[in-house]
């Protein structure tokens, strides 16, 4: 029983809201041709870290607070907002892969209302705080005996969560200790999605879904801030 119950809370995990490290994402066609800029009537996203649980003078933890610190400044952007309401899969379609909130496969949302959902910054389990991005993060580092039983998310799973019953972004100590404070905007972005209720599809088409694509998108654009510094 217990090894079923393991079984189960694994495949919940990994299959609807963890990170692969190993999909190709493809962040769209249309953002280095686009030259024109859009005006948006969208209200400010704060980013609010309510419980960041890392290791005391953790130097990961430094670059996580570095990537909150970057966070704001790349959500808002022009370039950020822009990038997701032009986005464009590989055979062209403005839209992305497993676009609908859930299961409401009957209620596909385009590139705007996606946006939208973004700014509102609704987390399912955190409700009262619109335009908001909640993070409450622990780092997780896979035992010794873990790594042994549970070898796929110790190795294979950037970050996860658990959208409809907690508040939390579990990430892997394994993948964070070498990440720079992009590649964590990346993962934080990617996990928060998760938490609006935007959940994964089959792994083929995975890398132009929200979660992969505004994740990557904002890392591109956290490199640029820093490089421009
Ligand atoms: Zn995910």
């Amino acid at each position: 029983m217990k090894t079923c119950l393991f079984i189960l809370f694994f495949f919940s995990t990994h299959t609807f809201a963890s990170t692969d490290p190993d999909v190709k994402v493809w962040i769209g066609n249309k953002l280095e041709k686009s030259n024109h800029q859009i005006e948006f009537d969208l209200p400010w996203l704060d980013v609010v870290d309510e419980e960041l649980e890392f290791g005391k003078n953790s130097i990961i933890l430094h670059q996580v607070e570095k990537a909150i610190e970057l966070l704001p400044k790349v959500l808002n952007s022009p370039k950020f907002k822009q990038g997701i309401l032009e986005y464009s899969r590989r055979n062209g379609d403005q839209k992305f892969s497993r676009n609908y909130l859930w299961d409401r496969k009957d209620e596909k949302l385009s590139n705007a209302e996606i946006l939208n959902i973004i700014f509102k910054g609704h987390e399912h389990t955190i409700p009262d705080t619109y335009n908001q991005m909640n993070l409450n993060v622990k780092m997780k580092k896979c035992t010794r005996f873990e790594n042994m039983v549970k070898r796929k998310w110790c190795k294979g799973v950037i970050g996860h969560t658990l959208p409809k019953s907690s508040k939390w972004i579990t990430v892997n100590w394994q993948f964070y200790r070498g990440y720079k404070a992009p590649q964590i905007v990346n993962n934080l972005v990617h996990e928060w999605i998760h938490l609006l209720g935007f959940l994964h599809g089959s792994k083929k088409t995975m890398g132009e879904e929200i979660t992969y694509v505004a994740g990557r998108l904002a890392q591109n654009i956290a490199e640029e801030i820093l490089a421009a510094e």
